[in-house]
C-alpha cells in the first residue's frame, strides 16, 4: 500500500474556493501530493507528463470550456490508468449517469461526491483507494465461422451447463436454466455470445437448439429419476420459432423422454427485429396449450417488450440482470425493477430476477416479494453432475445464512 503522501492527486475544478477546500481536506488526512488545476487543458498537461501524472483525479463535472465529460474523453484517448472521483453540484441522477459513462470507458471510478463535499465522504472513498491493476489490453473476442460451429454441433463439443433458479421465499431449488457452452479444443470454454448469433445468421440455430433440448430433456429425466423435481428451462431463439416444425420437435422430444410439459420452460427473447410474428405467435400459443411453460427473457431491454406481453401468454417474466444487480442502491434501476415485478404480479406471471450477485441483491428480492432468483450469488452455471451436490450445500446455506424461514413482506 502506498503512503498517503505518495499518492499523486490532481483536483480539477473551475472554482478556486473548491480547490482550496478540497486541498485542505486532503491535507488533513495526510494526502499532501496534491496539484490543483482550474481548467482541463492545464490538467491534461499534468496527465501527459510522466513525472506529474496523477494516480487519482478529483474531477468537477461542470466547468466552462472543457467540461468534465469531455475531459474524461481525453483521459480515455491517453489510456489513463489512474482512478477518478466525480465531484459536482448536479443531482444524484446526473452524477450516476456520468459515473456509468466513465465506467463504460473502462476508467476506474472510486465514486462520486455531491457538493458541498463532506470530509467524511471524501475520506471514505480515499481509504478504499488502491492503485488499479494495470489493465490488460482487452482481448478481442474471437468470432467463429459457421463451418467451425457446424463441426462443433456435429462432434458434440457443445455442452449444457445448468444455472439454478431458487424460490426467494423458501429457498427451495425450483429449477435450472440450460446455458450452452462450447468446449473448444484450442480455445477452452467458449461462451454463447461468441457463437449463437453466428449460428442464427447461418441457419444453424435449429440444429443447435435441437441438441440443447435433447440433452436438457435427457438430463431432466435423470434428475427426476434421482428424486430431484427440477423444472428445466431452455433458451429459444426467435429464429427457432420461424417454422411450425419447432413445436412438433419440442412435443416429440418431451414425449420420447417422458418429461411432462409443465416441467419444461422455454425462455424466449427477441434477439432481432422480427418481420412476421404470426408464426412464432402460433407456435408459442400451441406450446402453451400443451402446458409447456413460457418465459419472457431479458425483460426491460429493448428486445423484450410490452407488445410481446400483450400478444403471448407467458407464465414467467425474467427481469433482466441489468435492472437487478445494485437496484437496492440505484433509484433508477429500482424503479424499473419494481415496475417489472408489479407487471409480472398483475399479469399472474412468476417473476424471476436474474443477475443476483450479492447478499444485498438477494435481500432486495426478499423485501419486494420476487418469486424466483437466479445469479452468481446463488450459483454460477454448473455441469449437470455438479447439481446434486450443490443442492445439498445450498439447502444448508439457506438454513444457516440466508434466513429465509421468516415471513416475506
Ligand atoms: P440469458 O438467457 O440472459 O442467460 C443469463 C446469462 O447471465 C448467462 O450468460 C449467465 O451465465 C449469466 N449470469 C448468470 N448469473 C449471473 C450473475 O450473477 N451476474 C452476471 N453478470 N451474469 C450472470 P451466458 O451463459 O454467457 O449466456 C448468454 C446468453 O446466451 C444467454 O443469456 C442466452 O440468451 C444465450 N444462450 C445461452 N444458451 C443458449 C441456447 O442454448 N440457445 C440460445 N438460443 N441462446 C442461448
Ligand atoms: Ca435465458
Ligand atoms: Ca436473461
Amino acid at each position: 500500500m502506498l503512503e498517503r503522501s505518495a499518492i499523486k492527486i490532481l483536483i480539477l475544478d473551475d472554482e478556486l474556493f473548491m480547490l482550496k477546500l478540497l486541498t485542505r481536506m486532503l491535507a488533513n488526512q495526510g494526502f499532501t501530493s496534491v496539484v490543483c488545476c482550474d481548467n482541463g487543458h492545464d490538467a491534461l498537461v499534468q496527465v501527459d507528463n510522466e513525472s506529474t501524472r496523477p494516480d487519482l483525479i478529483l474531477l468537477d463535472l461542470n466547468m466552462p470550456g472543457m467540461d468534465g465529460i469531455e475531459f474524461v474523453r481525453y483521459l480515455v484517448d491517453r489510456q489513463f490508468t489512474g482512478s477518478l472521483i466525480l465531484v459536482s453540484g448536479e443531482d444524484e441522477r446526473m452524477l450516476r449517469t456520468a459515473e456509468k459513462l466513465v465506467q463504460a470507458h473502462k476508467i476506474h471510478m472510486l465514486g462520486y461526491l455531491q457538493k458541498p463535499v463532506k470530509p467524511a465522504a471524501l475520506l471514505a472513498m480515499l481509504t478504499q483507494w488502491a492503485p488499479p491493476l494495470p489493465v490488460k489490453p482487452s482481448k478481442v473476442k474471437k468470432i467463429y465461422s459457421a463451418e467451425e460451429i457446424k463441426t462443433a454441433i456435429k462432434e458434440g463439443a457443445l455442452i449444457n451447463y445448468y444455472q439454478p433458479k431458487v424460490s426467494v421465499a423458501s429457498g427451495a431449488v425450483v429449477g435450472v436454466e440450460t446455458l450452452v457452452r462450447w468446449h473448444h479444443p484450442e480455445d477452452g470454454l467458449v461462451f454463447p455470445d461468441q457463437f449463437i448469433s453466428v449460428a442464427e445468421a447461418h441457419g444453424l440455430i435449429n440444429d443447435l437448439t435441437r441438441l440443447v433440448l435433447l440433452k436438457a430433456f435427457a438430463q431432466a429425466k435423470i434428475w427426476q429419476q434421482a428424486g430431484f423435481e427440477l423444472r428445466v428451462a431452455v433458451n429459444v431463439s426467435m429464429d427457432n420459432l420461424a417454422s411450425l416444425d419447432f413445436q412438433d420437435l419440442v412435443v416429440k422430444l418431451a414425449g420420447e423422454t417422458g418429461i411432462s410439459p409443465h416441467k419444461i420452460v422455454l425462455e424466449v427473447t427477441e434477439s432481432q427485429l422480427m418481420g412476421d410474428i404470426r408464426v412464432s405467435l402460433e407456435i408459442l400459443t400451441r406450446l402453451r396449450l400443451k402446458r409447456f411453460h413460457l418465459s419472457i427473457d431479458d425483460f426491460g431491454t429493448g428486445h423484450s417488450s410490452l407488445a410481446q406481453l400483450r400478444d403471448i401468454p407467458f407464465d414467467e417474466l425474467k427481469i433482466d440482470q441489468g435492472f437487478v444487480h445494485r437496484a437496492w442502491k440505484d433509484e433508477t434501476l429500482r424503479v424499473i425493477y419494481d415496475t417489472s415485478l408489479a407487471l409480472a404480479k398483475q399479469l399472474n406471471m412468476e417473476a424471476v430476477a436474474e443477475g443476483v450477485e450479492d447478499r444485498d441483491d438477494w435481500d432486495l428480492l426478499r423485501h419486494t416479494g420476487c418469486d424466483l432468483a437466479q445469479g452468481n450469488f446463488i450459483s454460477k452455471p454448473l455441469l449437470a453432475e455438479e447439481i446434486p451436490q450443490w443442492i445439498e450445500v445450498w439447502l444448508k446455506r439457506v438454513q444457516t445464512e440466508l434466513a429465509v424461514a421468516d415471513s416475506v413482506n
